[in-house]
């Protein structure tokens, strides 16, 4: 379903951070990427969540080779991808409700009908009472709001799903309560998986299969301080 074929990516061609680096993630597959801090398995998601575009390589999704990035990439296609990262507080718009926040996607794609259903429902799956949503992400903690980015990043129902270190800066609870929500998740669609971080256990907990960074590239990485 989702082929990185000899992607080469970064922010200055003459050094990338990613250097042909193959992957494949199967339909309902979930795979773990797992690699030290600053080796480029975030450059490589954004790639693969096609929100980077590679300096050279293929990215295929269902044997298609993608050939926009960005707001450039078909709405489908787009779509077809839900994306947690590390930092929610990055990702979130401070100014919406955490409602809005995850109702914001079925909204820009004319799909507001489904608003209400679709917010309660995800807001139980992860474990979002009304009164959390009712706030600001100010006023929530980090957990909490990682919890309504993981509720947006499903609301479209996407195809396939790319977890960015989505549990590095959180509690031991917070994290199995969102991989419990990703997993029934993708047990009730069919959705694929590619987490991507350093917590080799939770990794190995998670996924069907765990690929280390070093066997991608084939070249040893240094590990950089965190
Ligand atoms: P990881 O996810 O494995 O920690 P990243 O993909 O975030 O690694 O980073 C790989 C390399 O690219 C690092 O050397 C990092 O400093 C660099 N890098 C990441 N983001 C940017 C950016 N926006 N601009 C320039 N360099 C970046």
């Amino acid at each position: 379903m989702l082929e990185l074929r000899a992607i080469t990516a970064g922010y200055d061609r003459r050094a990338p951070a990613v250097r042909d680096v193959s992957l494949t993630v199967a339909p309902g597959e979930s795979v773990g990427l797992l690699g030290p801090s600053g080796c480029g398995k975030s450059t490589l998601a954004r790639v693969a969540a096609l929100l980077h575009r590679p300096d050279s390589g293929t990215v295929l999704l269902d044997g298609e080779p993608v050939r926009h990035w960005r707001h450039r990439a078909p709405r489908a296609l787009r779509t077809a991808f839900g994306v947690v990262f590390q930092q929610p507080r990055l990702s979130a718009d401070p100014r919406l409700r955490l409602t809005d926040l995850i109702a914001e996607p079925l909204r820009a794609t004319g799909r507001g009908d489904e608003v209400p259903s679709r917010v309660t429902e995800l807001a139980t799956s992860v474990g979002l009472t009304p009164d959390l949503l009712a706030r600001r992400p100010h006023e929530v903690s980090d957990g909490q709001l990682q919890r309504a980015c993981l509720a947006r990043a499903l609301v479209l129902r996407p195809r396939l799903l790319v977890c960015d270190e989505m549990t590095a800066m959180l509690d031991a609870s917070t994290t199995a309560a969102l991989v419990t929500a990703v997993e029934t998740y993708r047990t009730e669609t069919g959705a694929a998986l590619l987490a991507v971080g350093h917590d080799r256990t939770l990794l190995h907990r998670w996924c069907d299969r765990v690929t280390e960074w070093e066997s991608l590239t084939g070249v040893p990485t240094t590990s950089p301080a965190a």
